[in-house]
């Protein structure tokens, strides 16, 4: 057998490997310089005010819903068609769940269906919607921005598919995913399969300064150094009973209870060689999507696909097929690993058991029975993409 081509992987260049060893010999392996100089590089490259580096993407997730807040008996608004993480995010923090469906076209969670979950639950508490940048086409974050600011709604956006993607709102401007300007918070992933990789690693970006101050020191125990707002006088702090004085440099406070969810420096120097590259990556993410639009356009058996759009990223290309079993085993066979984006999480048994059932997201379920991912990544060669081109030819016209 040939050389297996995944659906998706990284790329390591000798400048990552240079980075991440000038980091490893530096004083910092962890809390030190890299991470801010990371922080924000990403965040001029989304055109966020502020990014908080973490330990990884589900990470991100759950400070952001921390830091936007949800009790027992409140709800957020989720789209099936994603990793379970964008989900499961709201129930860490002890958060009830409910579904929208997809929109069939874009496979992104329809605002008419979260309308609509709204208004056939009147008697819940609706705190937030999470829609999902997914296989990394953005949404049209102006309208639910719009829905969610009439409602009193927070959106975080779940943007790990979508670093430099973007949409164009109504006023014709392209607002670029994780901007700050739709979602109060969005969240980012690094790991291997994603656009930037770091190993494991994660980004939350934001325009809200008191809602970065507060990601700050919910990633590192919630302990903060900042004299302004500490809680315990000064008297306490110095350890006697002198009256007046600054706060001594060891003092700090944890005042909520947060998580060691720090990134290492090593990480984010090689997030920062990474980013240099994104903007090409993305070009050569877009030119196989356009090979593979051009190609596969007309062949039998192809319901539909990702297909040429402005401002996608690209992170997946998916096709909806039929005999999708028979495809995915055929490719298989040739060394081409397709893969399955995704299982409707609602239809998890974790789920299952909290009621979701079958026949409850149709869209979602029917793009499930018909869905794979064909390989898109930017190291993926001519004579690769020709070859999964020509096998899944082979599989439709045999
Ligand atoms: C990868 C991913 C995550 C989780 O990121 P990790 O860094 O793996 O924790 C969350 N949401 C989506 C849509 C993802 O693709």
């Amino acid at each position: 057998m040939s050389k297996i081509i995944p659906y998706g992987r990284q790329e390591i260049t000798q400048d990552d490997i240079q980075a991440v060893i000038e980091t490893l010999q530096s004083d910092f392996l962890t809390q030190g310089p890299q991470i801010a100089a990371f922080e924000i590089a990403f965040a001029t490259y989304v055109g966020s005010k502020y990014a908080i580096a973490v330990s990884n993407g589900t990470a991100a997730l759950h400070l952001a819903v921390m830091a936007l807040g949800i009790q027992e008996d409140e709800y957020v608004i989720c789209t099936p068609i994603t990793f379970a993480a964008s989900i499961n995010c709201v129930k860490y923090c002890g958060g009830q769940v409910l579904f929208a469906d997809i929109d069939p076209e874009t496979y992104l969670m329809d605002l008419e269906s979260v309308k609509s979950v709204i208004k056939n639950n009147p008697d819940k508490k609706i705190r937030g919607i999470i829609p999902v940048d997914f296989a990394g086409r953005v949404p049209q974050l102006d309208s639910f921005r719009k829905f969610a600011d009439e409602q009193q709604l927070w959106i975080i956006e779940d943007a790990c598919h979508s670093p430099g993607g973007f949409f164009t709102d109504q006023n014709n401007q392209q607002q670029t995913a994780g901007n700050g300007l739709f979602a109060e918070l969005s969240v980012f992933s690094f790991h291997p399969v994603k656009h930037i990789a770091t190993g494991e690693g994660g980004m939350i970006t934001t325009n809200d300064e008191n809602l970065y101050q507060r990601l700050l020191t919910l990633r590192t125990h919630g302990i903060t150094r900042n004299a302004n707002i500490f809680e315990n006088s000064v008297e306490f702090a110095i350890g006697n009973s002198v009256s007046t004085g600054e706060f001594p440099l060891w003092y700090m406070e944890m005042q909520e209870l947060g998580y060691n969810y720090r990134i290492t420096d090593f990480q984010a120097a090689l997030g920062i060689s990474q980013l240099k590259r994104a903007e090409q990556n993305l070009s050569k993410r877009r030119s196989i999507a356009q090979k593979y639009t051009n190609s596969l356009n007309s062949t039998p058996g192809i319901i539909h696909s990702s297909g040429l759009i402005e401002g996608h990223a690209y992170h997946l290309f998916i096709l909806e097929v039929t005999d999708r079993k028979g495809l995915y085993d055929f490719l298989r066979k040739k060394g081409i690993y397709a893969q399955i984006h995704y299982i409707p999480v609602h239809l998890m048994p974790y789920y299952k058991k909290q009621g979701w059932k079958e026949g409850d997201l149709p869209h979602a379920e029917n793009y499930y029975s018909r869905c794979i991912s064909i390989p898109m990544f930017p190291s993926l060669k001519e004579d690769e993409i020709k070859t999964v081109i020509s096998s899944i030819k082979e599989f439709y016209t045999n």
